[in-house]
């Protein structure tokens, strides 16, 4: 398959026509290779317009989900970022693209694992991956320019609004297990402003200070 074709139509069918306008992310986009962080038998898939499996009952998000968390970044270029919930690293990759240091946390060992290889192979040495619980953050590199949740949680980390730089942006679905919005908090002399924007589902943030992994027993939160 002409991966790259399939990537340039990705970018001017469903970003553009959607309202992404900052040329550093669509450009990003147009770059990473989504489909090198799928599974083989679902690359054909990768350009498709929606979010996809990835295995262990996580997904990739859809491309203009991407886009939308990466424009409402305002990424520069100088920006020291944390990204919670690696799952590909596809979206930690675009963040790469963008800015000068990435972190990225995924609490499944096996996908922060693989992830990690993809950014061996593709070179992205100023990307840095762990397996943990990623609701506490990551106080050793504390504090960040920016912050990404990539998964839905009930509220904003507490630890994560800590570690966010003054004058940070934080980008998070916020929610309930089925529905979230994306909510951008801005952080000003330790006096935080809030902005609701687009609606969207992510798989549960599971951690600390997000869903508890218990709540896997109750039938409303089936995966
Ligand atoms: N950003 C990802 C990408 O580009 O493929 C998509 C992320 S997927 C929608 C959400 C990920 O968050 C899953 O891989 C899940 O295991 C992970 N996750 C959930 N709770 C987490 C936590 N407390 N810490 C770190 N990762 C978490």
């Amino acid at each position: 398959m002409n991966f790259d074709a399939l990537r340039e139509f990705m970018v001017r069918n469903q970003l553009i026509p959607r309202g992404i306008r900052d040329e550093r992310v669509l450009r990003a986009m147009k770059k990473v290779p989504r489909h090198l962080f799928m599974p083989e038998s679902v690359r054909y898939q990768a350009y498709d317009d929606s979010a996809l499996s990835i295995g262990e009952g996580q997904t990739i998000s859809q491309p203009y989900m991407v886009a939308v968390m990466t424009e409402l970044l305002e990424l520069q270029g100088s920006e020291k970022v944390l990204e919670v919930g690696t799952g590909s690293g596809y979206q930690a990759a675009v963040l790469a693209e963008l800015v000068k240091e990435v972190y990225t946390i995924e609490r499944i060992e096996l996908l922060a694992q693989r992830a990690e290889e993809q950014f061996q192979s593709l070179g992205y040495t100023h990307l840095h991956v762990k397996t943990g619980d990623g609701t506490l953050g990551w106080p050793e590199q504390a504090p960040f320019d920016r912050i990404l949740i990539t998964a839905g949680s009930p509220k904003i980390p507490e630890p994560l609004r800590e570690q966010l730089a003054d004058e940070g942006i934080l980008i998070a679905p916020v929610g309930d297990r089925f529905s979230q919005q994306l909510l951008r908090l801005k952080k000003s002399k330790d006096i935080f402003s809030e902005e609701y924007h687009t609606p969207c589902v992510f798989v549960p943030l599971i951690g600390r200070h997000g869903w508890s992994s218990d709540d896997r027993d109750n039938p409303q939160f089936s995966y």
